[in-house]
């Protein structure tokens, strides 16, 4: 991090960590306009921090693209407007202050490695999971069509994966304890806000006239109860699974082992990891289809226009 950025690292981690957009307080930490960036030297604007109203955070943003769609006007594509569209929603993604031609290119590498670490042991824990399963449901199933080579293979691969996922939190721990502890601290605190939630939500679904939304700010209480399944489920599925490797004998004297229970395990954690990637992508592979096919109807055309949405 530059010094003449005046850059102050505690009150950046702050704003990265705080669930309200950042790109327009990232971009007056900044250095502004270079006279290096005009062809003429318009001194007048050098040091200038302010928006230029490009719209590029606004068409970044995912919140925007999900609850708002594209925007259009002008006066609805600053970083003021972005703050009202997104409010207490953001996700810090941070793919507006990436986007923005006002922050500083050092700002820039800073919060692109501020949660590397959470980044990296979330695709290891969704990597280990889709193996998992893909490797107990093999097993379990078609271990007797395979030879015996092929399937011992596929046993020891499922357990070293187990093994590997346990060890995933500690790496969180070890190496980034700041943000596993703002984790735990959010998924554990449960308040007045929570209820509201609920009853909002609960409000949007069942009355028509309602003009509560279901909103999706980070640590939701719908969030919280996914992390605290994962958190639960996970040591039921390492002592399942532990339990399976040593009472082999108990499932062919025709006993309910614990194999069972690992299986039925699994499959309540694979239904609840195909509802969280439908939520997290799929959803919105439909909802930006359904746009383009009523922008087609609107328009005869799938490309979106101005003022047609
Ligand atoms: S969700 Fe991402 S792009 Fe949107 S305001 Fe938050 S950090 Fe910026
Ligand atoms: S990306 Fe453009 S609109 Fe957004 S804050 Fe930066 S200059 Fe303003």
């Amino acid at each position: 991090m530059a010094d003449d950025s005046k850059l102050n690292a505690i009150q950046t981690n702050y704003l990265l960590d705080d669930a309200w957009s950042p790109v327009a307080r990232f971009r007056l930490l900044s250095r502004g306009i270079n006279n290096n960036t005009r062809l003429e030297n318009y001194s007048q604007v050098t040091g200038d921090r302010a928006c230029l109203a490009c719209g590029n955070c606004v068409d970044a943003c995912p919140v925007v693209k999900e609850n708002v769609g594209l925007v259009f006007d002008q006066n609805q594509r600053t970083s003021m407007a972005l703050e009202n569209h997104v409010q207490d929603e953001c996700r810090r993604c941070y793919r507006c202050v990436n986007s923005c031609p006002q922050v500083g290119k050092e700002l820039k590498e800073y919060v692109s490695g501020f949660r590397r670490v959470e980044k990296i042991v979330h695709m290891l824990a969704a990597f280990t999971i889709i193996s998992l399963a893909a490797t107990g449901v093999t097993h379990s199933h078609y271990a007797d069509a395979l030879g015996g080579f092929e399937a011992n293979l596929l046993k020891y691969a499922h357990r070293t994966i187990g093994v590997i996922s346990i060890l995933l939190p500690v790496l969180y721990y070890k190496l980034d304890i700041k943000h596993f502890r703002r984790t735990v601290k959010k998924v554990f605190s449960w308040g007045e806000s929570d209820t509201q939630w609920f009853r909002n939500s609960l409000s949007h679904i069942f009355s028509a006239k309602s003009d509560k939304k279901i909103v999706r700010y980070e640590f939701n209480p719908v969030q919280k109860i996914w992390y605290l399944f994962i958190m639960s489920l996970f040591p039921l599925l390492y002592l399942s699974g532990l339990g399976t490797m040593f009472m082999g004998k108990a499932e062919s004297a025709g006993l309910i082992t614990p194999k069972l229970f690992h299986m039925v395990f699994a499959l309540s954690f694979d239904l609840m990891l195909f509802i969280h990637v439908y939520i997290k992508f799929i959803r919105e592979w439909f909802k930006t289809s359904f746009r383009m096919f009523r922008n087609y109807q609107e328009t005869g055309s799938f490309v979106f226009t101005r003022g047609k949405l």
